[in-house]
């Protein structure tokens, strides 16, 4: 595997890549990788010849009281996780070299951009949307491969493809949990003591909403208070948002139908997860998946 710190010899490589006649994969990522991110790595070995990992804490994307200092960065270990997995190539550029002094554009998929997460974090999603079509233009791959459990993101990054016409088809893979729910995540290291054990309560909650879905509950109304409930009822959390959304909208939904997202942001302590359970309708029978 080849660790690539320049956004020229990135490109260089991607295009003789391609040139040789390789599909080419990439996951983008922010580092501090778990069995989530090598999920997606190994979704990508098993479709792409030439598969990319992209490790860049992207600046735009977080808030000025955000954790965009004290996120994790563990390159090494990256690096150690991603051998095995038969990556050809590891692009972990410095900020400079992504955005210049100079640098003045951006990307923004409206609407879609403001709602739920949009909302709660101003900016966010145009500084997603930035460094993904400036990595699918550094990179130019055939497939690019993101998690549901940033389902809101991955609908944007579907979004912007079709608007701009990228010539890159988004993959979405599953969630990856711990064995007792918690979906995995970078910031799950800031967890401290007891809030470990307390973050359980996002999962719990989704879980909940199954049941009572399972039951015969189709109003989203019921199905979000329960939710929030069982949220609330969790001394250690603090809830931003819990909401039943449809899955193509992200707008409030009145019942389960189609294809819904319950979707949640709740504090723990002072950290912010995210977690979501797709449910989808499918010959008249709901599935829900964690
Ligand atoms: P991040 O490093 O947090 O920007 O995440 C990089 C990619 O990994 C995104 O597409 C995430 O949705 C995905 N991802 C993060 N956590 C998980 C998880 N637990 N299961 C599956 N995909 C994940």
């Amino acid at each position: 595997m080849e660790l690539i710190h320049t956004v020229d010899w990135m490109n260089q490589v991607a295009r003789q890549a391609r040139t040789d006649g390789a599909i080419v994969g990439l996951v983008p990522t922010m580092g501090a990788l778990h069995d989530g991110h090598l999920s997606l790595v190994r979704a990508a070995r098993d479709e792409c010849s030439s598969v990319v990992v992209s490790v860049f804490v992207n600046p735009k994307q977080f808030g000025p009281t955000e954790d965009f200092d004290r996120y994790p960065r563990t390159l090494d270990a990256d690096r150690a996780a991603l051998e095995p997995l038969g990556v050809g190539h590891l692009f972990a550029p410095p900020v400079e070299e992504m955005y210049p002094s100079d640098f003045s554009s951006a990307v923004l998929v409206e609407g879609l951009s403001e709602r739920l997460e949009g909302r709660s974090r101003p900016g966010h999603f145009r500084g997603v949307t930035t460094v993904v079509l400036k990595l699918f233009e550094i990179v130019q791959p055939s497939y690019a491969y993101f998690g549901r459990k940033d389902a809101q993101q991955a609908r944007i990054i579907r979004q912007m493809t079709r608007d701009l016409n990228l010539d890159t088809q988004i993959v979405v893979c599953p969630i990856v949990r711990e064995p007792d729910g918690l979906a995995l995540s970078s910031r799950n290291s800031y967890l401290q003591g007891p809030e470990r054990a307390a973050a359980t309560v996002l999962h719990r909650s989704l879980a909940a909403v199954r049941e009572r879905i399972e039951r015969g509950e189709r109003r989203a109304d019921v199905l979000a208070d329960e939710m929030r409930a069982i949220l609330s009822a969790e001394p250690l959390s603090a809830i931003d948002y819990a909401e039943i959304v449809d899955a193509d909208t992200f707008e409030p939904a009145m019942r389960v139908h189609g294809s819904c997202l319950a979707v949640m942001a709740v504090f723990i302590g002072s950290t912010r997860l995210i977690d979501n359970m797709l449910i989808e309708e499918r010959d008249g029978r709901i599935t829900c998946t964690l």
